[in-house]
């Protein structure tokens, strides 16, 4: 289908359009109480599969590996900080706190027990593509290598009436939690390439809201012409606006794995962490208090280093590679998503 180009420049705030893709509702709800980590005495990673370690299983794998960085989005909460706490904590890895609320993440930091050696905190908005570019820069200035990249940072506002939109005029969800993503990895992905890493990955959170019985299609039409917030240009709805972007979440590591994976040796992958109400991201819906998180096995596990998957856990907490749907792994869709989300942030 051909694009036209009012569809392709990002939307005045009179207009708010995003992309003229057709997500249609999600079958299947991604807060379904498949399983609930509940730690008590703050937060701590739930590794029951395999702890986390800084082993390859390259020829190279008895050398000692030289500390690894890791940018995590959304670390001042939830599952975010449960990753950062669990991989400043093995002592191998230096953790860079991506996160709009400085002064949150240090004191999350510090109610965890992090230590100061092993992480930093860089302000990144993602609700604003400047702050995408400016946490760049900064991160590029600290001369860190960078290692490992997991987009995790998300907003979920089910019960919202009226859309809210990003400083670029996108509607918040779709654009904090895909197009803030995006450019922020598609800018580092620069940064994973020039790592001496063994094994270098990038990590994008997704949902069930993609996996079997997910969303039934980017069916519509790339016209441009929808005013509505939302992607298939229907009537605001937080819950699907959410969903929607974990769609793109998942479609754009698929993308990011055909395009680049086997140029640059970088995993690509995408996973589900299970349901876990007791987070922030539910700070809207429910209460919260506590979590866990099984990320860091997908940041250093070497059995989890498969590039292009989707990890999932099971009621055991083991891990295995789930079964996207049809809508989150078709390459035509992800290629269209790309080609328009990289126009939107302005990288072409
Ligand atoms: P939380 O709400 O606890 O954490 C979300 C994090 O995202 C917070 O640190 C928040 O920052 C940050 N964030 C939100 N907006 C921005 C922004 N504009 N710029 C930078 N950071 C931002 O949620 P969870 O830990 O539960 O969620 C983590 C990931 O897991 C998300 O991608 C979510 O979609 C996914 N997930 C979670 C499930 C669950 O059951 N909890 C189920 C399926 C997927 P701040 O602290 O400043 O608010």
């Amino acid at each position: 289908m051909a694009l036209q180009a009012s569809s392709l420049l990002p939307p005045s705030p009179s207009a708010r359009s995003f992309l003229g893709i057709s997500l249609a509702d999600h079958a299947v709800s991604d807060f379904s109480p498949r399983r609930r980590v509940r730690l008590g005495g703050g937060v701590r990673a739930q590794t029951a599969t395999t702890s986390p370690s800084t082993t390859v299983s390259s020829p190279d794998a008895k050398k000692t590996l030289r500390k690894g960085t890791v940018i995590i989005t959304g670390a001042s909460s939830g599952l975010g900080l449960a990753t950062a706490k669990a991989l400043a904590e093995t002592g191998k890895w230096h953790v860079i706190m991506a996160c709009r609320d400085f002064l949150k993440a240090e004191r999350a930091a510090k109610s965890v027990g992090m230590n100061k050696e092993n992480y930093s905190v860089i302000h990144l908005d993602l609700a604003s593509l400047d702050s995408v570019r400016q946490f760049t820069d900064n991160f590029r200035r600290s001369g860190r290598p960078l290692d490992a990249l997991v987009c995790n940072a998300a907003v979920y506002l089910p019960t919202a009436k009226e859309p809210t939109f990003t400083a670029d005029g996108f509607e918040l969800s779709v654009g904090t939690n895909h197009l803030g993503h995006f450019l922020l990895a598609r800018l580092l992905l620069d940064d994973l390439k020039k790592s001496d890493y063994p094994s270098r990955r990038l990590i994008i959170v997704g949902s069930i809201t993609g996996g079997p019985g997910g969303p039934a299609g980017l069916a519509g039409g790339l016209n441009g012409l929808n005013t509505s917030s939302m992607i298939n240009g229907g009537e605001f709805d937080g819950a699907k606006a959410y969903k929607d972007s974990k769609v793109c979440n998942m479609l754009t590591m698929q993308e990011f794995h055909r395009r680049f994976h086997e140029e640059t040796g970088v995993t690509f992958a995408s996973l589900y962490p299970g349901c876990i109400a007791t987070t922030g991201l539910f700070r809207s819906h429910i209460p919260s208090s506590g979590s866990s998180s099984p990320f860091p096995e997908v940041v250093t596990d070497p059995s989890l280093g498969k590039s292009g998957v989707y990890w999932s856990w099971n009621k055991d907490s083991a891990s295995f590679q789930n079964q996207l749907s049809e809508e989150a792994s078709d390459p035509e869709k992800a290629r269209k998503l790309w080609e328009l989300s990289e126009k939107l942030v302005v990288w072409v």
